[in-house]
């Protein structure tokens, strides 16, 4: 163990009295937390007080989500929590200082894992929360999927004109219009460069 001279255990000294932790002081006077430890109880000094467990609520993730939504008809849910304003408004709350998404809660409440991609609202109520009515990536592809068969939308083409695979890019509009997702990004793309 490197000797510590006396203005560096002064400094620890005034630092534990002011209440750091061992680990505090030791980052403050970059040498390692045991070293501050043995200083500690050799200067007679308390252990630094427990941070309080503090203002953090004791609800989980799912149970903070349950408190800004209401339900309204036919099981759908509306979102009563912070909207972050944008063409597609994210409806969001902080838990222990994270800030969540209401729809990939719903998502996850419903499937027990987290979803892929963006989660967006699938039944005809915009803004809904309700877990089931929300949906990943891959399982909106699959119900518009279904829509697209239903309504004459789907193709059997492989590609599409650019050459990109169907398997891979196609996705589906509301109505189950097939789209590219790839010549979808670059055209996106295109008019953030031209911006
Ligand atoms: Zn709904
Ligand atoms: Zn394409």
């Amino acid at each position: 163990m490197r000797p510590l001279d006396s203005a560096a255990v002064n400094r620890l000294a005034t630092l534990f009295r002011a209440g750091a932790t061992d680990a505090a002081a030791a980052r403050q006077l970059n040498i390692a937390k045991s070293t501050a430890g043995l200083w500690r109880r050799r200067l007679g000094i308390a252990p630094a007080p427990k941070q309080p467990s503090s203002l953090r609520s004791p609800l989980t993730v799912a149970e903070k989500w349950q408190q800004f939504v209401r339900p309204v008809e036919d099981g759908h849910m509306e979102w009563t929590g912070r909207r972050r304003p944008g063409p597609s408004a994210v409806l969001e709350f902080t838990h222990h200082g994270r800030v969540h998404s209401a729809r990939r809660v719903a998502f996850t409440i419903r499937t027990g894992r987290e979803p892929e991609g963006t989660v967006t609202t699938e039944c005809e109520r915009a803004g809904c929360v309700a877990p089931a009515c929300v949906e990943d990536e891959p399982g909106r592809t699959r119900s518009r999927r279904h829509l697209a068969v239903v309504n004459g939308y789907e193709t059997p083409l492989a590609e599409c004109t650019r050459g990109h695979a169907t398997a891979e890019h196609r996705r589906y509009d509301r109505d189950g219009r097939p789209y590219c997702a790839a010549c979808h990004a670059l055209t996106h793309t295109q008019k953030a460069d031209a911006a």
